[in-house]
């Protein structure tokens, strides 16, 4: 059996399309504009690889997830349960 290993991922940010119909005055994104997304087949491969990641990670590595949606992604894809930031910095207070 052949195992592929990839390095380990400390962050991870998805942009599946560029397009925003807000039109703020202040916004700086070029291509917001545009309405193409990524392959769905593509996003499935991102999201593989980092759920693979994330199960293989040292015992007692905290996995953080801002966006609730992702939070319950990950619990249910994968053996971890993330925190919100939040959370973490509220355990860590005495
Ligand atoms: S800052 Fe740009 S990308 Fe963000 S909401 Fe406004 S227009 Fe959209």
């Amino acid at each position: 059996m052949i195992t592929q290993v990839y390095p380990q991922i400390q962050l991870a940010i998805i942009q599946a399309t560029p397009f925003c119909n807000i039109d703020c005055d202040y916004c700086y994104l070029p291509g917001r504009s545009l309405t193409r997304r990524m392959k769905w087949e593509t996003l499935e491969k991102v999201a593989q690889r980092l759920l693979d990641n994330i199960d293989n990670q040292p015992p007692g590595t905290e996995i953080i997830a801002s966006g609730t949606s992702c939070r319950h992604q990950i619990t249910d894809l994968s053996n971890t349960r993330p925190k919100h930031m939040a959370e973490l910095i509220a355990e860590a207070l005495p």
